[in-house]
């Protein structure tokens, strides 16, 4: 074939499948040329469709329709995980997450001859367990490398983990790596956190009715150093990982590299939709989106109207509970020593990135 590399990004309408059906069809992407499938649940939605990539909708939670459509792909040479199932409790998380990506492995590695490489996308979670253990649990001081041991308690990137090598472990020569982003900064509306939507949304329904634009979280978040993974920089690590002989059997923590301070990007946010009021309240307990944007669906439904966006419910574009999570809980960091150590050098510049994301949802008509 042309092709020197054949992807199969399972996600690929998420916050970095998106990305990676951007970058990996393009003509100087390392590893390439690529050709790309996606696999998505849903109908392909136009902002998707702009980017060449063979569409296959599919729900890998279906053992036999997972089988059936994925083991066709012959080619494949790489697979990008970058897909997750969000339930109630870890127990649940653990076995529905196991059951997609043995799904997509057993119907691909036994199929897929030229198999070279599995890329697994998991996050930060990793260092700090469960959403619903968070305060729950001790951690390892952070920053947090890469070799630090798993945490005592039921998480299901750590089983995720362990899927992969057994599923891998079949066919001799094939490779993994774990990717570990922190909060991404992305596009998608279909994304199951994506805070710079979330943020965005946010923004334009007080610039819709006049309200000031206050920080949805603590003040130690508001002040502190943060840290945050851009979805171009993830899927460019994640492609290097592919491409790279060093950076094989191996996972590493992915962020920009830099810190900011959600003081500074409120400003950013505030002056993109234009918002003259705006800032950190003190009050008793943390303002939190969920209890603000409760009953702004049809709030929501007058700004797309008005605006001519693409029609999206508020419930899809403002994940209120993540974004909720993300500022109201004291910031932790991770290391990027072992990317570089590894020959990884890529960064963003935090501040740009969530303004470029912004953009990026206002050039597609998701936000006024
Ligand atoms: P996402 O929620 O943005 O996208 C998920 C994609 O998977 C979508 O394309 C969706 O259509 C598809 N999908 C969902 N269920 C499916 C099914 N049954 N069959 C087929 N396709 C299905 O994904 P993400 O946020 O990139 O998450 C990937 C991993 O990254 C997760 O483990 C997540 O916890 C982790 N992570 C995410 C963030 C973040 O800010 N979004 C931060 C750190 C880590």
């Amino acid at each position: 074939s042309r092709h020197e590399s054949v992807a199969l990004v399972v996600g690929v309408t998420g916050i970095v499948g998106n990305s990676l059906a951007e970058i990996l069809p393009l003509s100087d992407t390392p590893g390439g040329p690529w050709k790309v499938y996606g696999v998505a649940r849903r109908p392909r939605p136009d902002w998707n469709a702009e980017h060449p990539v063979e569409y296959i909708q599919c729900d890998i939670s279906n053992a036999d329709e997972t089988k059936s459509k994925l083991s066709k792909l012959t080619d494949v040479t790489h697979i990008f995980y970058v897909t997750w199932a969000l339930r109630f409790t870890e127990a649940e998380n653990i076995e529905v997450n196991n059951l997609m990506l043995r799904n997509v492995l057993q119907a691909v590695i036994p199929a897929a001859a030229n198999l070279r490489h599995v890329c697994l996308q998991t996050g930060t979670k990793h260092y700090v367990g469960p959403f619903d253990m968070l305060d729950k649990i001790e951690w390892h001081e952070p920053p947090f490398t890469e070799e630090m041991p798993r945490l005592d308690c039921p998480n299901f990137y750590y089983t995720l983990e362990d899927v992969m090598f057994e599923e891998v472990a079949k066919k001799p020569g094939v490779t993994w790596s774990v990717h570990r982003p922190h909060q991404i900064f992305g596009f998608s509306p279909y994304s199951m956190m994506n805070l710079v939507g979330t943020l965005s949304a946010y923004a334009a329904i007080c610039k819709h009715q006049g309200l000031p634009l206050l920080f949805p979280g603590t003040k130690s978040v508001w002040e502190s150093y943060s840290i945050a993974s851009d979805a171009d920089l993830i899927a460019e690590h994640e492609i290097w990982a592919c491409a790279s002989p060093k950076a094989k059997n191996q996972a590493f923590n992915v962020h920009n590299g830099d810190y900011f301070r959600w003081k500074q990007l409120w400003k950013v946010l505030a002056e993109e939709f234009g918002i003259k009021e705006y800032g950190f309240k003190e009050s008793e307990k943390p303002l939190s989106l969920t209890e603000l944007m409760k009953d702004k669906g049809p709030v929501w439904e007058e700004i797309v109207k008005k605006n001519n966006l693409k029609p999206t419910k508020l419930e899809e574009v403002g994940i209120w509970w993540f974004s909720d999570v993300m500022l109201g809980t004291d910031t932790v960091t991770s290391s990027m020593n072992k990317s570089k150590e590894f020959g990884y050098v890529g960064f963003r510049d935090s501040a740009k990135s969530f303004d470029h994301w912004i953009n990026q949802m206002k050039s597609h008509k998701i936000v006024p």
